[in-house]
């Protein structure tokens, strides 16, 4: 048998072990090469193939195997960083200023593990790559082509990744569904994996939809059974499936996956429909899942999984003794995936107060008409006003705020949010014409302006202020308290900040800044002390959220809402 290198370099065009001498995989390599699972998508997307595979990285994670995620999206542009998110869901922002696709917060979040912006990879970076290294010169006499040159940019990343980040399996989504012309290269490059790594270090996962007839409610394989042909067409043949259905699969159905798609029977899992996402690692364990892949991947040294406190988390997320009500007062609101981590922050704080959480999305733009419409505000535990950008609706959130600051009702600004809290304030303490300049570039009083450094930035691509900075928090606040320290560091988004010039003025009308960036120039919290809950930052906490240790201004926010709603004074 070949020795392998001890880890695994990422090399292109090393040895390449095929399937007569792999064994597995498991001996020779001795658990020091990294393992590859990639899940791939069928019939249609959106069917929550994010989660799936989080769910395999946390059972893996649950028999102490280290994993890592990568996602790949097969569009063109760059990052996510300039799409709409009505259209693609939220832009994610990782500490390292990464601008990506939600998933990688789905990843975080399950798995408690911080990415980066390498972790997301899109065509548009592969193509940028390859083109500048075409430009270079590095290509010289060559015809440059989608095989090899794109496929080998592809799988340079992701070896790559399993070199920077030593894992013992490296999961890698493929975003679209099989069968799109954009993902053709992903795929490729997934199938020549297998056969530079080893049979026993590949493993393929599609995950699928089981539609359901309401007439006579059949659970329908066809669609699973077309899309693995398109996938067997491109040269690869799933290892295990998992079907979306309503219900767990009938043996039937299982039966025929099986047979039709030529994978074991023991490998077709289902991802019935479930109170809360945490619920998916529990059930697919349960079918074997982790057994499966542990097995099929020869991984040593599985222990048994511990998932009690996977379970105790889940209980708390499905049978919560309370409930509260808020009002997520925004523009973009016919979409739930585009605040999907403010959603789920604000489902964690539930969560760690026996509570559950309802959202309501509430339109700001009524407001703006209709002043009587706030009143609906009344019936809410608390008002969140999210990140957003542009003047659409921003008049109307101010609104919100200002109704939120004369009723004492819990408020939580975020980002934008923040920066119209303090137009907001400022408005009350006398600035009348205090807004933002992204609003009026004209206006009197900027109190919110374009950060120094972005007046002369004129690309739009991954040029906000973005990622983890560091906060220093004032003692004796009440973001202090929630905290529990001084120094923090949150992820940020942002282009515009409160003008500095303004700070003063507005700490004499009462208003704290209890978090500054560590120069001390930057505001990054304010909050109004005698408030029950009044709170925003410039930062977006979220993102640093999990379903264990809920983000601390969320928190503060969602047990606000719970006293006030359980008729308790101030918190
Ligand atoms: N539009 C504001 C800015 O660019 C807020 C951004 C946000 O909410 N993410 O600063």
């Amino acid at each position: 048998m070949i020795e392998k290198p001890e880890g695994n370099d990422g090399d292109e065009g090393s040895e390449r072990p095929g399937w007569a001498d792999t064994d597995f995989g498991v001996a020779r390599l001795n658990g020091k090469r990294a393992k590859y699972l990639f899940v791939t998508g069928g019939v249609m997307s959106g069917i929550g193939k994010g989660v799936a595979t989080a769910s395999l990285g946390k059972i893996l994670q649950a028999r102490g195997f280290s994993v890592t995620v990568m996602k790949i999206d097969p569009y063109l542009n760059v990052d996510a960083g300039t799409m709409n998110p009505l259209v693609h869901g939220e832009v994610f922002v990782t500490e390292d200023g990464g601008e990506v696709d939600m998933d990688i917060g789905t990843y975080e979040r399950f798995l408690d593990l911080n990415l980066t912006k390498e972790h997301n990879i899109t065509t548009g970076q592969i193509y940028l790559s390859v083109i500048e290294k075409e430009r270079r010169g590095d290509l010289l006499g060559k015809c440059v082509q989608i095989i090899p040159h794109v496929t080998d940019e592809i799988k340079s990343r992701i070896k790559g990744i399993a070199a920077k980040y030593p894992v013992d399996v490296v999961l890698v989504e493929i975003g679209g569904t099989v069968g799109d012309i954009e993902g053709l290269p992903f795929l490729e490059a997934a199938r020549q994996m297998r056969l530079e790594e080893g049979f026993g270090n590949v493993i393929n996962v599609h995950v699928t939809l089981v539609p359901v007839l309401d007439v006579v409610g059949e659970q329908k394989t066809k669609p699973t059974q077309h899309s693995i042909q398109e996938l067997r067409r491109i040269g690869i043949q799933p290892d295990a499936i998992i079907a979306r259905s309503k219900r767990p699969l009938s043996e039937t159905s299982k039966k025929k996956i099986a047979l039709f798609c030529n994978v074991e029977e023991r490998a077709v899992f289902t991802s019935p429909d479930v109170e809360s996402i945490y619920q998916i690692p529990l059930i697919l364990d349960e079918q074997g899942a982790g057994d499966y892949l542990v097995e099929r991947f020869g991984l040593r040294g599985s222990s048994q999984p511990d998932w009690s406190n996977w379970r105790a988390l889940v209980k708390r997320f499905i049978e919560p003794r309370y409930s509260v009500r808020i009002a997520m007062c925004g523009k973009y609101t016919e979409l739930a995936d585009s605040y999907v981590s403010v959603n789920e922050a604000l489902k964690h704080s539930g969560a760690a107060c026996d509570s559950k959480v309802h959202i309501d999305w509430i339109g700001t733009e009524e407001f703006e008409e209709d002043e009587e419409g706030l009143e609906l505000l009344r019936d809410y535990d608390g008002i969140l006003i999210p990140g957003g950008f542009g003047a659409r609706g921003a008049e109307g959130k101010i609104r919100a705020i200002s109704f939120a600051r004369s009723n004492d009702i819990p408020f939580l600004g975020i980002c934008y949010g923040f920066q119209l809290s303090i137009v907001e304030f400022a408005r009350s303490i006398g600035f009348k014409d205090a807004n933002s300049t992204e609003i009026d570039p004209y206006t009197k009083s900027p109190v919110i302006d374009l950060m120094p450094e972005q007046k002369s930035i004129n690309l739009m691509g991954s040029t906000m202020r973005l990622g983890a900075h560091r906060i220093v928090l004032k003692e004796g606040s009440m973001a202090m308290r929630l905290y529990g320290k001084k120094i923090l560091t949150e992820r940020h988004r942002h282009r515009y900040e409160v003008n500095p010039r303004y700070l003063e003025a507005l700490e004499r009308g009462g208003l704290v800044f209890s978090g500054m960036s560590e120069d001390g120039l930057r505001a990054e919290i304010v909050e109004l002390p005698g408030m029950r809950f009044f709170m925003a930052t410039q930062f977006h906490a979220e993102f640093k959220s999990r379903p264990n240790r809920p983000s601390p201004p969320y928190l503060g926010f969602v047990r606000a809402c719970l006293e006030r709603r359980l008729g308790r004074s101030k918190p």
